[in-house]
Order: C-alpha cells, then sequence, then structure tokens
C-alpha cells in the first residue's frame, strides 16, 4: 500500500509517543482495491487530548472532540485522527447516546458499518483484518460487520450505505444482510433528509445502479414513495420494451454520472403512472407526462432539501426531456434563448439516454442528436445572436434613443430578439435602431 509522507509521519508520530495508531476504513478498502483513497483516516489508542499534545506546534482542528476525532494539518494536509471507539445505545436509530473510547482497535472495528470497511493498516504490521474484510472484498461483498439487523436498527443509514457501496462497486449484497435491509427499510424514515439526498446521489453515481433501482426500489420508495407506482407500470408502446421504473433505471445507466443528469434520467418519466391512456388500436400514451413528472420531481426534491442550483437544473431537464427539437438553428436558438448553452447540452445527454432506454427499434434517434448538437456548436463558434446580451442594441441605447426605463424596455428588446433569432432581422446596431423608430414610440 503507497502511503503519503505526511500520513505516515502522523502514524510516526503517534507510535512514537506510546500510541497505536492505524489507517483504518474506506483509504483501506480502496487502496486494496486499487483506487486512489479520496482520503486517510487514522484511528489511534490515544484520547483526543493525547492526540492533540503528539501534534503540538501543528495546526490542529477540534472537528469533532466529543466523538474523538481532530484534524491535523501536516504539510498542508488535513488528516482526521479518531480516538478507537465503541458507540453505545443508538435511541434515535441514527445516532449513538454516547461515545465511550476503548483501548482495543478489534473494538473499534466492530463497530463499523461493513466489512470491507472495517481493516486496518499498519506500515509496519500491515493489514489488521478481525472482520474478513479481505475475502468480502475480493468478490466486493457488502456485509455487516456482526448482526446485521442489529446493526441496521442502530442506524438506519447504513442500508443506504450499503446501497452505495453495492451500486458504486456493482457489487452483491449478502444475502442476510439484504434481508435485514429489506425488514429494517421504515426505519428509513428517521433519517435526516440531506442525509437520504447524499446518499441518493452516490447511489446514482454508481456503475450498479440500474440493478439497485430495479431489485431495491421497495427501500428507496421508503423515503421517496413516489418512485413505487413506477415499478411493474407497462408501457403498451412500440418505443418501449420496458415498464417504467426500468426504462428509467436504464436511462440513469446511460448518462454519466453527474448528480443532476442522473436525477433527470431517475426523474423524467415519474409522472407517467398518472398520464396512462390507451388508444383504440391498444396503444399506451402519456399525453402531460413532463408536466407531472416535473410536479413530482419538485416535491420530492422539496421535500429532501436539495440545494436550488441542483434543483432547478434537474426541474428543467425534466421540464423539456420531451420536447421535439426540429434540426435547424431557428429552433435550436429558440431553446438556447431560454435555457442557456451548459443545459442544451445537458438536455441534449438526457434525450440520448432516454433513447438508449428505449426499444432498439428506435436507435438510429442517436445521430439526430449528434446533428442537433453540432448546430448548436456551430451557433456558438459563429458567436450568432440567441440572447439578449448578444443583441446589437442594449437598454442604455434604447434610453439614449428617448425610450423612458422600465419593463417597456424588456419587451421591445425581447421582441427585436424574436426576429433577429427568426432571421427576420439582422444583428445590425443601424438595422436595428431603424426598426425601433418605426415600430415603436418613445
Ligand atoms: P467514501 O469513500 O464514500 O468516503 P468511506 O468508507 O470512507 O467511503 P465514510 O462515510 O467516509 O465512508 O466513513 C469512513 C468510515 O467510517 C467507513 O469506512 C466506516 O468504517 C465508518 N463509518 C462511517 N459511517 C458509518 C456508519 N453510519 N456506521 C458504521 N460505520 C460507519
Ligand atoms: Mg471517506
Amino acid at each position: 500500500m503507497i502511503i503519503p509522507e505526511h500520513i505516515l509521519k502522523a502514524i510516526d508520530l503517534l507510535n512514537s509517543a506510546g500510541y497505536e495508531a492505524y489507517l483504518v476504513g474506506g483509504c483501506v478498502r480502496d487502496a486494496l482495491l486499487g483506487v486512489q483513497p479520496k482520503d486517510y483516516d487514522i484511528t489511534t489508542s490515544a484520547l483526543p487530548e493525547q492526540t492533540k499534545a503528539v501534534f503540538n506546534g501543528y495546526h490542529v482542528i477540534e472537528t469533532g472532540i466529543k466523538h474523538g476525532t481532530v484534524t491535523v494539518v501536516i504539510d498542508h494536509s488535513p488528516i482526521e485522527i479518531t480516538t478507537y471507539r465503541v458507540d453505545q445505545e443508538y435511541l434515535d436509530h441514527r445516532h449513538p447516546e454516547n461515545v465511550v473510547f476503548t483501548t482495543s482497535l478489534k473494538e473499534d472495528l466492530a463497530r463499523r458499518d461493513f466489512t470491507i470497511n472495517a481493516m486496518a493498516y499498519h506500515p509496519k504490521e500491515g493489514l489488521i483484518d478481525y472482520y474478513d474484510g479481505k475475502k468480502d472484498l475480493d468478490t466486493c461483498t457488502i456485509r455487516c460487520v456482526g448482526d446485521p439487523k442489529e446493526r441496521f436498527n442502530e442506524d438506519a443509514l447504513r442500508i443506504l450505505r450499503a446501497l452505495r457501496f453495492a451500486s458504486r462497486f456493482d457489487s452483491p449484497i449478502d444475502i442476510d444482510t439484504e434481508k435485514a435491509m429489506r425488514k429494517c427499510a421504515g426505519l428509513l424514515k428517521k433519517i435526516s433528509a440531506e442525509r437520504i439526498a447524499a446518499e441518493l446521489n452516490e447511489i446514482l453515481c454508481g456503475k450498479g445502479v440500474r440493478r439497485i433501482l430495479v431489485d431495491e426500489t421497495e427501500i428507496l420508495g421508503v423515503p421517496i414513495p413516489e418512485l413505487l407506482p413506477m415499478k411493474g407500470f407497462e408501457q403498451n408502446n412500440p418505443h418501449h420494451i420496458y415498464d417504467v421504473l426500468t426504462h428509467s433505471a436504464v436511462a440513469v445507466e446511460s448518462i454519466p454520472p453527474e448528480k443532476d443528469l442522473r436525477l433527470a434520467a431517475l426523474f423524467h418519466d415519474i409522472g407517467k403512472p398518472f398520464c396512462y391512456s390507451e388508444g383504440e388500436d391498444g396503444v399506451g400514451h402519456f399525453y402531460g407526462h413532463a408536466k407531472q413528472s416535473e410536479i413530482i420531481t419538485k416535491r420530492i426534491m422539496d421535500r429532501l432539501k436539495y440545494d436550488n442550483q441542483t434543483k432547478d437544473s434537474v426541474l428543467l431537464l425534466v421540464k423539456y426531456h420531451d420536447l421535439h427539437l426540429e434540426e435547424n438553428e431557428k429552433s435550436i436558438k429558440r431553446l438556447l434563448r431560454k435555457i442557456g448553452p451548459e443545459m442544451f447540452d445537458k438536455l441534449i445527454l438526457l434525450y440520448c439516454a432516454d433513447n438508449l432506454a428505449q426499444s432498439p427499434a428506435y436507435r438510429d434517434r442517436q445521430e439526430g442528436y449528434d446533428r442537433l448538437s453540432a448546430i448548436a456548436e456551430k451557433i456558438l463558434s459563429e458567436e450568432q445572436c440567441f440572447s439578449l446580451k448578444d443583441l446589437a442594441v442594449n437598454g442604455s441605447d434604447l434610453i439614449r434613443m428617448g425610450y423612458r426605463p422600465g419593463p417597456a424596455l424588456g419587451e421591445i428588446l425581447d421582441k427585436l430578439l424574436t426576429k433577429v433569432i427568426d432571421g427576420k432581422l439582422n444583428n445590425d446596431k443601424e438595422e436595428l435602431t431603424r426598426y425601433i423608430e418605426k415600430h415603436f414610440r418613445p
């Protein structure tokens, strides 16, 4: 295991002062998988005050001193150092009532959620693996340390953490662990909105997400009951080969792993079960489902307390996912005006993913999406006018021409922009000025 210098230094300083210190948790797991760890956590027999004394002279932050964690900054890099502890009595299915420090590494590892997260490593001693984490890591199996039902009862967030790791590593969940997750899923009602959202984001960005969404709908349906009607809802339409849930899961898997894109793919058809109608030919239709999906998505994202930026982006993508775009500059400039180039690109990604989740008979549409992107690129590279800031006249010009400031100015500019986008006027200052003088009274 290759360990950065400043981490080795921290372990060495603790050891030299007579304390045990090990790397622990995610960094050991990731290093064994050959993945670059996000961060390195150290667990130690030193009490927080003792840790602080060891790092006297360094910048030390009391991150969570009550839980035994201090952050030490070495060579400009922060390291979290936590005292060995056992968690006692979880009364609210989330937070231990109080934390008790211990001198036993084995006890500290026992409180950790899954075997693959319960290994420790020391540069001289090598791997410490009391709970067979390495064996599970070879198959990436997600298995609780100890009795799964007890562990999920202590802290229900672990149910979503299990889904997070199963999705990230596209790995199986041990049967007893999975059974307990399903049994205890109701406890997820106790978990805060922010934590649910954070785990959902991680689950959605994992490579095993499709299977998790389809197989664990009942668990996810506790915090997001709106997902449940999608499951098994047949579409009866030649465009589709999957029920609404599987279609959405395949769309999620087919779009790049960015939070807002994946949320949009998950929710884009969530309104479908409420918009179903059947033609006389028996073909299913979902008129108005984009609007319905937008309404439901907003409700979910408000409830899960998503930040406004993510919410705006996802809602816009859901709203427009079904929009028919003509392959010409005018149609694309109109959309660019409405949503801007960044959201345009994201919307095309959603079109592609949505299409990849439909019947293979309609896959030829992918080329059409490439053509739409190419037209947008051309518009941007030629710096063609599609927004008010590109327009050759602005509000100050109008005021200079004697028009009074106020909302009327905006209306004039909007009308001009429409004419320019539609090719009825050139984006030329003189031409626009002449048009204004002729058509609008100051
Ligand atoms: P990631 O790479 O996503 O950060 P991680 O395993 O490091 O994964 P963290 O949430 O950073 O996950 O937690 C660090 C370690 O703390 C875990 O590996 C696990 O040993 C332990 N842990 C974290 N949350 C819990 C929990 N709710 N219950 C039990 N142990 C936990
Ligand atoms: Mg971590």
